[in-house]
């Protein structure tokens, strides 16, 4: 409604009263567009069962909606200087707990069972700051966090990779990694006008459905994310130069061919057509073989 935080008079009498000055460097881009954040919220399929972790929730646009659908709230603010406007804006909502710290610092597992014992599911929910956007995702899902999903705003361009299908130029390392844990789909484009100050680039919400098991069985993940990895290291190079630069320097070509064929993948080619399962089979084998 007119009243609620996020609401532009709201916002900017808050910003106003608390001389809060925004910093670039933090990526802050406050969401003044209530069905943006309605759109957001609903994407996160919340009820009174559910607990909701936000990171980075600014002067609460979004933790206020969270609260008003979810049993529990835990929000992670970096910003010394937003604490006590968070305490005072979310006063009315006493299962909404603000903790002062960098979420890429904390340990998620204890925040979870500290104040997710008593919730179902938990949903991750935040208008991310662009500048670490990955870091903050590869943690959530890398660190198999009991998560039901994650909906974020985040920019277009990296929405669109993480959604890439193979054979796309969007397709990359990101793309295969986000999709190993879960599954992704992009929820709306959202214009730079819906925030203040507005940002250089074009965002997009996104929902990640957590996967319970990874869509292939893999025998050893680190390895599995090297592969990828190298895989992509030069995306015009043939998966076998790639991978013989990485792995088999100096060395012929026929085992590393051997090793593909059994794989049933062509050495000519690319890194950015094979499957999450055609790196998983390549990736078990080159295992096997002791590389
Ligand atoms: N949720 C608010 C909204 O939608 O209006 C603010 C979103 S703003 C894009 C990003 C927020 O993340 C800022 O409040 C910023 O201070 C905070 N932030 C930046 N880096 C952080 C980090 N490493 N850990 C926790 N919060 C962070």
């Amino acid at each position: 409604g007119m009243d609620d935080i996020a609401s532009p008079r709201r916002t900017k009498e808050i910003i106003q009263r608390h001389g809060f000055s925004f910093k670039k460097s933090l990526g802050q881009n406050f969401l003044i567009d209530q069905n943006i954040l309605n759109k957001i919220v609903a994407a996160a399929d919340l009820d009174s069962t559910k607990g909701a972790l936000e990171i980075g929730p600014g002067i609460g646009a979004l933790t206020e909606k969270l609260a008003q659908q979810a049993k529990s709230v835990t929000a992670v603010e970096i910003d010394q200087r937003l604490v006590p406007i968070l305490q005072e804006v979310l006063e009315p909502y006493p299962h909404v707990r603000i903790h002062h710290a960098d979420v890429l610092k904390t340990d998620l597992e204890a925040l979870f069972q500290q104040d997710f014992a008593d919730v179902s599911k938990v949903s991750v929910v935040a208008n991310l700051p662009y500048y670490v956007t990955t870091p903050i995702l590869m943690k959530l899902l890398e660190e198999k966090l009991p998560l039901e999903n994650i909906v974020v705003m985040i920019q277009k361009e990296v929405a669109e990779r993480m959604a890439a299908s193979p054979g796309t130029k969007d397709y990359g390392s990101l793309s295969i990694a986000v999709q190993y844990y879960s599954v992704p789909e992009l929820v709306c484009i959202v214009p730079r006008t819906v925030f203040i100050p507005q940002p250089n680039v074009e965002s997009a919400v996104i929902r990640l459905t957590v996967r319970e098991q990874p869509p292939v069985e893999v025998d050893d993940e680190a390895f599995f994310f090297l592969v990828v990895q190298a895989s992509f290291a030069q995306r015009r190079k043939t998966i076998a130069n790639n991978l013989k630069s990485r792995f088999f320097p100096g060395e012929g070509r026929e085992r590393l061919e051997a090793l593909l064929s059994e794989a049933g993948i062509e050495p000519s080619r690319r890194g950015e057509t094979l499957s999450l399962q055609e790196y998983a089979t390549l990736s078990n084998i080159l295992l096997k073989a002791g590389i």
